[in-house]
């Protein structure tokens, strides 16, 4: 029996057009999910799941899905059984340290004994003890930008790409915790079957891109 490779993509949000985009430029057509759980593709054994970007690292190891696109910072928090296979080159973005404009921060030493909002407490907790740093994490699942300002944290770590967002809340970004992009990430525990279709996704997406570049 020939298998398919189930295929995770963002349900709704920021991945889900390119990432559809970029399946579709490897040449896997399928009908438009957004409404629906999931799509058979016609020409590639492959079966592709619409989730919430956040759950994907859990339903790869937990082996509801196979492979799956997601910021990188989704996967570095979620601490999921499963590979990093490819750096997809959209979704850019950083996670970075905002403090309140009017503060005099000089080095992340400045974050010691305050308190830090925001969605990614492993991510931040790594690099408050890479840094040798004590403070207090306060997680919150979104608007994080807000938590200064409403005097619920002294800094907040949250996702940046132009930084507007933290202008108009009155921050100010200090430090960079980690540069993020989509990705391509993978079961440690594919079949041979499922991991010649993975190989051969590879190859359409370094194709795709090479194109491009
Ligand atoms: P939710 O799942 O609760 O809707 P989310 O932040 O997980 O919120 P999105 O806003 O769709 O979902 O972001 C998905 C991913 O896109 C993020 O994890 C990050 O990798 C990337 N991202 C987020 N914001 C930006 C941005 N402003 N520019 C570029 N990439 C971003
Ligand atoms: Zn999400």
């Amino acid at each position: 029996m020939s298998q398919k490779i189930r295929i995770a993509v963002q349900k709704s949000g920021r991945l889900q057009e390119q990432s559809v985009k970029l399946l579709k430029e490897c040449g896997i057509s399928f009908g438009n999910g957004s409404s629906k759980l999931k799509a058979e593709a016609d020409n590639f054994p492959a079966e592709i799941l619409f989730l919430r970007d956040d759950d994907i690292p859990e339903y790869i190891e937990d082996n509801v899905a196979d492979i799956g696109i997601i910021g990188e910072n989704v996967f570095l928090e979620k601490q999921k059984e499963s590979e990093l296979v490819l750096r997809l080159g959209f979704a850019k973005c950083r996670l970075s340290i905002a403090v309140p404009k009017s503060e005099e921060y000089q080095s992340s030493n400045w974050l010691n004994g305050k308190k830090i909002a925001t969605s990614y407490p492993v991510i931040v907790e790594n690099y408050l003890s890479k840094n040798n740093i004590a403070a207090e994490i306060h997680e919150i699942s979104g608007s994080v930008e807000i938590a200064p300002g409403i005097g619920l944290a002294d800094a907040v770590c949250d996702i940046v790409s132009t930084g507007s967002t933290l202008l108009t809340n009155g921050l100010k970004e200090v430090d960079t915790v980690m540069k993020s992009e989509a990705i391509l990430i993978a079961s440690k525990s594919l079949n041979p079957e499922k991991s010649a279709l993975l190989n051969e996704l590879v190859f359409r997406v370094n194709a795709v891109n090479a194109a491009k570049s």
